[in-house]
């Protein structure tokens, strides 16, 4: 059974697949009305969501499903101490599908080995983001006519930042892509992010503290918000919140068909006053999340017999490797395994299954 934890969990073809689904959804909405009748999406919502969890519920009723679920980890059995993978068991005998968004990195894929049912990750703390992605995949597909040739501007939180770790891998899939890292020095691309996709893939990357310096190059600007709760000091919070603010003056720099892609919400670093420019794609961003989710859950349904190709990478567990991130799932959750795939063996890396933090 497929479950999709990391956006790598599919290939270009499948991407592919799933934006020309969407596509026809949008075309055709009367023909994927009923797809999902009797059909039941639990939507685990363990840390605050307002565009994620609502498209996932929409994307189901609109396929003519139900949802069941909540919103947050007070009305769960969390609060009673109860682990994801006995929650994931419990929802998976009432559900056929479940979207989970945790605070804990890792803990949807540790739902996925447990559920017996499709697990969606809707986010794992500043790890992935993988249905974000399906939104801004598809949103530069039917800007841009294709996500190939296009020098791609990230700009703002780029350490925590999830949605912007899953597009970096997913954009990694196809052909001349181009990425500016626009942040300040504290909050740059993670180390391994750059090693392992953007030097692995080839892709040519630079990275650089000025937005004005950079807007004229780029045919997608991606806006991020600094996120307030990823902070340990707030002092560093406060200093860098609001390092960029994109505005209509600033707009007057970038390209005729530059497009703005924030996954929202935005805080300050988007101007309303850049809302009305037709390079402003944020919204149009949410309404396609809507239609990739629903695409997304048709596949996972539909693949059910097919194996999970995460469950055929090798692990390693010898009890003295432990994983070094203490925002992982299992520095919470005692029972579970310190589990390792070696993503480098001349250098003898081993990162960690659930979070893909490097082991000490
Ligand atoms: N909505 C996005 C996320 O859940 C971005 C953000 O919260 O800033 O990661």
């Amino acid at each position: 059974m497929r479950s999709l934890i990391d956006i790598v969990d599919f290939t270009g073809e499948e991407l592919d697949a799933l934006m020309q689904t969407a596509s026809d959804i949008i075309a055709n909405p009367d023909k994927y009305a009923e797809s999902c009748k009797r059909k039941k999406l639990a939507s685990l919502f363990f840390e605050p969501s307002t565009r994620t969890r609502l498209s996932f519920e929409a994307a189901m009723l609109e396929l003519g499903g139900s949802v069941i679920g909540f919103s947050e980890a007070n009305s769960s059995s969390a609060s009673k101490g109860e682990s994801v993978a006995d929650t994931a068991r419990v929802i998976g005998c009432y559900a056929d599908i479940i979207a989970m968004r945790h605070p804990r990195e890792g803990a949807p894929y540790v739902a996925s080995l447990n559920a017996g049912v499709p697990v969606i990750n809707a986010g794992d703390g500043g790890h992935c983001h993988p249905t974000q992605t399906l939104a801004d995949l598809f949103t530069i597909y039917r800007e841009k006519g294709g996500c190939d040739n296009l020098t791609v501007g990230f700009c703002g939180d780029l350490k925590y930042g999830r949605t912007v770790h899953s597009l970096i891998s997913a954009l990694a899939r196809y052909k001349n892509v181009r990425i500016v890292l626009i942040s300040p020095d504290e909050l740059r691309l993670p180390g391994y992010i750059k090693k392992e996709v953007l030097e692995k893939y080839g892709m040519e990357y630079e990275e650089n503290a000025s937005l004005e310096d950079k807007l004229p190059e780029l045919d997608i600007l991606y806006m991020t918000r600094i996120q307030r709760e990823r902070f340990d000091d707030m002092e560093v919070y406060e200093r860098l919140k609001d390092s960029y603010v994109l505005t209509a003056e600033k707009m007057k720099s970038a390209k005729s068909d530059m497009c703005v892609l924030h996954p929202l919400p935005r805080v300050n670093e988007i101007s309303v006053d850049v809302d009305s420019d037709p390079r402003a794609c944020y919204f149009k961003q949410v309404e396609n999340g809507k239609y990739m989710r629903m695409a997304l859950i048709l596949k996972l349904l539909a693949d059910k017999d097919v194996p999970d190709p995460r469950r055929a990478e090798q692990m390693v567990e010898d009890g003295l490797l432990k994983c070094s991130n203490p925002r992982c799932i299992v520095a919470v959750e005692q029972e579970l395994k310190h589990q390792f795939k070696c993503t480098d063996k001349e250098k003898g890396v081993y990162r960690c299954v659930y979070c893909d933090a490097k082991a000490k």
